[in-house]
């Protein structure tokens, strides 16, 4: 079976790429290796236009239901692509798994992960102390003293989440100033149980069993410094899901896929992308649903033109 479109990844880009593909009727095949996207761990999404506040999770549940709505819209979850390429007319999708689906015409919208920092006892006390989603993982540390490292909006929201909970929070910035929002910020500075340390570079994760604490390089004078601590959120920003299609468009030297921003077209015919996968400049999830209908509205265009040329 050929496919008018496959809609690789299932956030807020991918339910929008298949609302409009579903009402434009397209047959459609929409495949992602789980449905909602990164902000499935905020419990306070205070910005989805038309809700004052949702939980990422109800969000989740509301975009899914909403792709799943069109007859023509079908949606494979599980699956993660790993291969994506030209084949005459087609393109051919492989997954992980071995299978592979073909389609004329795709919407990349596979997001972005978690960047990690790659130092001496990350990976060892990753869930031992070391945890990368505060909305998820903040009750753990009632009472205790965390440690988040980074100072985007990321990092500022996990301070957010963790002051519910934890007795301490130590914010540790990299550079000498926070680059999250400033309205976020404000909600915690002034708190008497977080503290920013700004110019810190984090040299390693210290443990026995479970996280005690880390050592960090102030990068000013590069003494080194250590914190005892209970846990260690790690938050610093994120990498785009594009190894699977990298040999197939253009990526900028981040690894997003450059697209025109009137249209969402990649560099070759016939894909379109999207969302934090896209070197959109704002990651949202609003901004995200937007331009995956100029995708979805693109590429309806192109199957049309490209079927009155046949006939
Ligand atoms: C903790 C947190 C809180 C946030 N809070 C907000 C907020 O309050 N407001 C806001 O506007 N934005 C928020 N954001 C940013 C927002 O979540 C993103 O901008 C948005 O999710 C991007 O949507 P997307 O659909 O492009 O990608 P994603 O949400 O990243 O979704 C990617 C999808 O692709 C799938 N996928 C990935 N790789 C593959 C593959 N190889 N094959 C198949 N499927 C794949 C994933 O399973 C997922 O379904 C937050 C982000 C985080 C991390």
């Amino acid at each position: 079976m050929v496919y008018d479109l496959i809609i690789i990844g299932g956030g807020p880009a991918g339910a929008a790429a298949a609302v409009y593909a579903g009402r434009k009727k397209l047959k459609t095949l929409l495949l992602a290796e789980s449905f909602g996207g990164q902000s499935v761990a905020s419990d306070d999404i205070q910005n989805w236009i038309g809700d004052r506040s949702i939980s990422g999770v109800n969000l989740a549940k509301k975009l899914e239901d909403h792709a799943r709505a069109s007859e023509s819209v079908e949606i494979i979850l599980g699956k993660r692509a790993t291969m994506v390429k030209k084949d005459g007319e087609e393109f051919a999708v492989t997954a992980q798994s071995g299978e592979e689906y073909r389609a004329t015409t795709l919407i990349v919208v596979s997001g972005a992960r978690r960047r990690t920092l790659n130092i001496p006892g990350e990976k060892e006390f990753s869930g031992k102390g070391v945890a990368y989603c505060a909305t998820c993982d903040a009750p753990i540390f009632k009472g205790k003293t965390v440690a988040v490292i980074g100072g985007g909006n990321a990092g500022l929201e996990a301070v957010v989440d963790l002051l519910s909970y934890a007795a301490k929070v130590y914010l540790l910035v990299r550079s000498d100033a926070v680059k999250g929002d400033p309205v976020t910020f404000a909600k915690i500075k002034n708190s008497s149980r977080v503290e920013t340390v700004y110019q810190a570079e984090i040299r390693e994760i210290l443990g026995d069993k479970f996280v005690k604490g880390l050592r960090y390089a102030d990068t000013q004078s590069g003494d080194g410094k250590n914190l005892a601590l209970d846990g260690v959120f790690v938050e610093i920003g994120s990498l785009p899901n594009s190894d699977f299609i990298k040999d197939a468009v253009r990526l900028n030297e981040r690894g997003e896929i450059i697209i025109d921003h009137k249209t969402a077209a990649s560099s070759v015919p016939g894909i379109w992308a999207a969302g934090d996968v896209s070197d959109s400049k704002y990651k949202q999830n609003n901004i995200s649903v937007g331009d995956a209908i100029k995708a979805a509205l693109s590429a309806y265009e192109y199957i049309i033109n490209r079927k009155k040329l046949l006939n």
